[in-house]
């Protein structure tokens, strides 16, 4: 890898878990077991599997972590919450709208802050869209489609490629 890895900025659905959207939901979310929760009208939202142990891998090697969603925050931030997830993350964002190139320059303005430069962040996501949106603005972000046609497609493998073996 060219650089060293010090941001990490994850998308949700479909990466995170397997749901294709959170703000579908229905409040309040009851955890079922480890890595499945059913929301109010009976939906269940996967976990994949290995995204706690790569978080805290992540965490414990002092890399910080962030949310990029299309979501209404409150939905997504309570998935999060319900897996007890959120407190892995040094920033939750969450916006109502498909623009993550506007929501990476807020993240990159919070994190600029604490000395990380664009070409030390990667950016998972699970559509080439977003990503692509993502690389025009900003050519040296690593960007990485968690997909079956894409770079990856489990957290292990995630985990190897970024936090080495
Ligand atoms: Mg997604």
């Amino acid at each position: 890898m060219p650089n060293r890895v010090k941001l990490i900025v994850l998308d949700l659905d479909q990466v995170l878990w397997d749901h294709h959207d959170a703000t579908s939901l229905a409040l309040p979310l009851r955890r079922v077991d480890e890595r499945t929760l059913v929301d109010a009208s009976g939906d269940k939202v996967f976990l994949r599997e290995g995204v706690r142990d790569f978080l805290e891998r992540a965490k414990n090697k002092g890399i910080y972590l962030s949310t990029c969603s299309w979501n209404e925050p409150d939905k997504a931030i309570a998935v999060l919450r319900t897996f007890q997830l959120d407190r892995y993350f040094d920033l939750l964002m969450v916006e109502p709208h498909p623009e993550k190139d506007r929501m990476m320059e807020k993240i990159l303005n919070h994190f600029t802050l604490r000395g990380v430069r664009e070409e030390e962040t990667v950016f998972v996501d699970d559509k080439e869209e977003m990503l692509e949106k993502v690389r025009r603005r900003y050519p040296r972000i690593r960007t990485l489609r968690f997909h079956p046609d894409g770079d990856v497609y489990s957290f292990p493998d995630l985990e190897r490629i970024l936090l080495g073996g």
